[in-house]
């Protein structure tokens, strides 16, 4: 079950104050100095947990996974890319044709427009990690269905538990509603902060929808606002 926490109306306030100004300035090529609000792939390799699970264990079981049927038309199992100690994680739905070809997610037009959106944050794709709620192509690009994503699931649970982000971006209507196991639109679920596993989730657009609509960027924009905050935050 996910728990909501309402924004307050100064923090709302002041997003809408400030997506005005970035709107006008063009926010999706932004150029925003780095912050300290992830830690680079050098510190996260090096930071040892031995009370975790491995990526590289948890990554070796889905190597020729059949849980699902999704196994019968991949060319790779797209696990994830990123520090194993990232501060912050983006979860999508499922790899398409370029990430099931080249094994990462995100990597076609939807990933250079969620590298805009970290690059807009004042991060670089190489200090978050990126994952999908299933691990291979869906035929046709077509959803995730219901017994994938539950099979599937146990892998990102497990990876969320080796990684302890302290926030957790779901990207798009599919990972929100199964990662928050609920039948809510993405309307709804965002604007707030909810939880999973006992880190903070925020809820916004795929950037696949974006392409698409790209009048919702300034929401997006309003919802990863929340995530820096929150990361900046001592
Ligand atoms: S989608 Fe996940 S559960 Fe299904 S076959 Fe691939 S790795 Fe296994």
């Amino acid at each position: 079950m996910s728990r909501k926490v309402g924004l307050g109306e100064d923090i709302r306030g002041q997003l809408a104050a400030h997506l005005g100004r970035l709107e006008e300035e063009g926010v999706w090529g932004l150029e925003v100095k780095a912050t300290s609000a992830a830690s680079t792939p050098d510190e996260a390799a090096s930071t040892p947990a031995p009370d975790r699970e491995s990526l590289e264990e948890i990554a070796a079981e889905t190597v020729g996974c059949v849980l699902c049927k999704l196994s019968e038309g991949r060319t790779n199992v797209v696990f994830g890319v990123g520090p194993a100690r990232a501060r912050l994680m983006f979860i999508g739905e499922g790899p398409g044709r370029d990430e099931d070809l080249q094994g990462e997610p995100f990597v076609g037009r939807a990933g250079q427009m969620l590298n805009r959106i970290i690059k807009a944050m004042g991060l670089r794709r190489e200090d978050v990690y990126i994952a999908n709620a299933v691990k291979c192509r869906p035929p046709r690009n077509r959803n995730p269905e219901s017994d994938e994503l539950e099979a599937c699931g146990v892998f990102l649970q497990r990876q969320v538990e080796a990684i302890r982000p302290e926030i957790i971006v779901l990207l798009g209507r599919v990972a929100a509603q199964s990662v928050l196991q609920t039948g809510e639109p993405l309307g709804r679920l965002r604007g707030s902060v909810h939880e999973w596993l006992g880190i903070p989730v925020v809820c916004t657009y795929h950037p696949a929808y974006l392409l698409r609509n790209p009048a919702d960027k300034g929401k997006t924009w309003q919802d990863v606002q929340v995530v820096m905050e929150r990361l900046a935050a001592p």
